[in-house]
Formats: structure tokens, sequence, C-alpha cells
């Protein structure tokens, strides 16, 4: 298997035939297009290989494996550039957060500060996994689109 490069094997169930869209064209390819995205994006939100939809692609809870198990996929070249995917997750959280706290009343109190400090900081950690993956299928969507 190719490393490095787009693998659209497995995505478009249920479409015989061609296993790429290029040889599709007008609403067909836009179609499949957005099948490709949404598949990519689930696999993601599933924490699976953003390529062929392996499980797991996690060494341990927040580490990713080397390369994928199921295509070989280098994951290790990703590290730095999911980085800015990463950062706009935490903004998020971040932005969700502040909403919530114009939201919501909170007791002046040490437990009141406790509970909201608790809001804001396990969401962020435990998604990380998640959002990692997420945003490794993001990479992956940017670079099968640059080229
Ligand atoms: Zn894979």
């Amino acid at each position: 298997m190719n490393q490095g490069e787009p693998d659209d094997q497995n995505l478009g169930s249920g479409q015989s035939g061609t296993s790429s869209p290029s040889g599709r064209s007008g609403p067909f390819r836009a179609v499949a297009e957005r099948q490709r995205l949404l598949s990519i994006l689930w696999r993601g939100l599933t924490k699976r290989c953003p390529a062929c939809g392996h499980r797991p692609i996690f060494a341990r809870w927040n580490e990713l494996e080397r390369c994928c198990g199921g295509c070989g996929r280098d994951f290790d070249h990703a590290g730095g550039d999911i980085w800015g995917f990463m950062y706009l997750g935490t903004a998020f959280f971040t932005g969700l957060f502040i909403f919530v706290i114009y939201r919501i009343y909170v007791p002046e109190t040490v437990a009141g500060r406790l509970a909201m400090a608790g809001v804001a900081i396990v969401p962020m950690i435990a998604s990380l996994p998640r959002r990692k993956a997420l945003a490794l299928a993001l990479d992956y969507l940017i670079r099968s689109h640059s080229g």
C-alpha cells in the first residue's frame, strides 16, 4: 500500500464499480465527494484511520500508533501538522465555556468555582483523543485535496 497517498478504499459503500469518484461527473461526483467527506469525518470522530477506517489507531490513551495497522498509513508525519486543528478544538471549548458561564448562575463559593473549573477542564481533557483523531482526519482531507 502506498503510504502518504489518499486511499479511497471502503468509501462510498453500496456503490459497485469504481472505487474512486474521479470517473464520475456532475451531480454524481458531487454526491460521491460529499459521501467521502462525511465518511472521513466520521472515521475521525470514531477514532479510526481516515484512509481505511481501521481501528484502533491509538497505542495509548492519547498516543497515536506510528502507522495504521490496516493500510500502513504513516501517522508519525502528522504529529506536527495536526496541532493547528487541535488548537482550533481547544478554542472551541474555551468559547463554549465562556458562553456557558454567562448563561448559568454559579454560586460565589469555593465549591461553585471548583465545579466550574471541572466543567471547563474535564471535557477538554476527556476529548483529547477524539479531537486528535478528528484533526488527523481533517489533515488527511486537506492533503488528499491538495494533491
Ligand atoms: Zn489505515
